[in-house]
């Protein structure tokens, strides 16, 4: 379990009758005992929630429900050294979120807090407890404590179970267009207009999304590997093909970390093929990957509609099979052998 990061001067784009909702409870004292954010990844899902989370331990919050980023506590969170805070996350080669992390976090949770304050505990990937964990925080949910309020943030409401949704505030996040997220990138974060259009159109309505291409060039550099591998697949014989994939899907990793890799390789790939599609039927202000416009143009005269749309198949078995647990690089190389 890790303390919880929280950053105060990110402002969230789109979704403000979330703020509202959650200010507003703020406000009139009415806060409930558990709460799922749930929506698409990138939304700025976790952000709310640590800043909620600020809100409620601070001790001069504003009537908007703003933390004062002032107080002892507000303090202490911006040094990570603040106790009642509580994130849990699927270990990184995991398939699950264990039953042993939950009766930790729960254990957590239920000793007093310091200043009788809140105590917050916030459980990312909730899609990914496993059933074990669940039942062990469905006790917890039923009996609500005072003070305590648990935040479940997930990108798949439909994969928690009924009992859990029953007894929590339900709040929906949902991606944004384009054009908000590109006014969002030149007004807060200074890019030039083309920067702004390359990245609102990258992130597919995902503002946060947006944010990692701009601020972790690492992060940007991984995306743009992925995309150009799949740009220079028509050029290369079979064999460099599967040695891309060996560099994609990592040869140190194992496990669930290479199955998300894979996975990740998959849905950038289908974003690409989405995108020779638009260009085949002329609707090219609909294309994600704008910066790479001129090398899509190219591979698109390489290959005929019925490649691409097998192409398509392709790739939306090889996700299938590496859900079944396929080894993940022989799923990617089904899809380079026969694209
Ligand atoms: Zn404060």
């Amino acid at each position: 379990m890790e303390k919880s990061n929280i950053k105060l001067d990110w402002p969230l784009v789109g979704n403000k009758s979330i703020i509202e909702f959650l200010a507003k409870s703020l406000a009139n004292n009415k806060v409930a005992g558990s709460y799922i954010f749930a929506g698409p990844d990138n939304l700025g899902k976790t952000t709310v929630a640590n800043f909620f989370a600020q809100s409620l331990v601070c001790l001069a919050r504003n009537k908007q429900g703003t933390p004062c980023g002032q107080c002892s506590s507000c303090k202490q969170i911006d040094k990570g050294i603040y106790g009642d805070i509580y994130l849990i996350n699927r270990d990184k080669d995991k398939k699950n979120i264990s039953i042993e992390q939950i009766r930790d976090f729960i254990r957590a949770l239920s000793l007093s807090s310091f200043l009788n304050s809140y105590k917050i505990g916030i459980i990312k990937h909730a899609e990914d407890l496993s059933l074990e964990a669940v039942s062990a925080l469905l006790k917890t949910l039923e009996e609500p404590k005072i003070k305590v309020v648990i935040i479940l943030i997930t990108s798949c409401l439909e994969a928690l179970p009924a009992t859990i949704i029953s007894r929590s505030q339900i709040l929906k996040f949902h991606p944004l267009s384009s054009d908000v997220i590109y006014d969002y990138l030149i007004k807060y974060h200074q890019t030039t207009r083309s920067v702004a259009k390359n990245f609102s159109k990258l992130c597919l309505g995902r503002p946060a999304l947006a944010i990692k291409f701009l601020e972790d060039k690492d992060f940007f550099e991984n995306y743009k590997k992925k995309v150009e591998a799949f740009l220079n697949f028509a050029d290369v014989n079979i064999n460099k093909r599967l040695a891309v994939i060996e560099g994609l899907v990592g040869k140190e990793v194992k496990g669930q970390e290479s199955a998300r890799l894979a996975i990740r390789s998959i849905e950038v790939w289908q974003g690409l093929a989405r995108d020779l599609l638009f260009l085949s039927f002329g609707q090219d202000d609909l294309i994600q990957h704008q910066m790479f416009i001129e090398e899509l143009q190219l591979m698109r005269n390489k290959i005929n509609i019925q490649s691409l749309f097998k192409l398509v198949d392709l790739l939306k078995q090889a996700k299938e099979f590496i859900k079944a647990n396929v080894s993940p690089k022989l799923a990617l190389g089904q899809i380079v052998i026969n694209m």
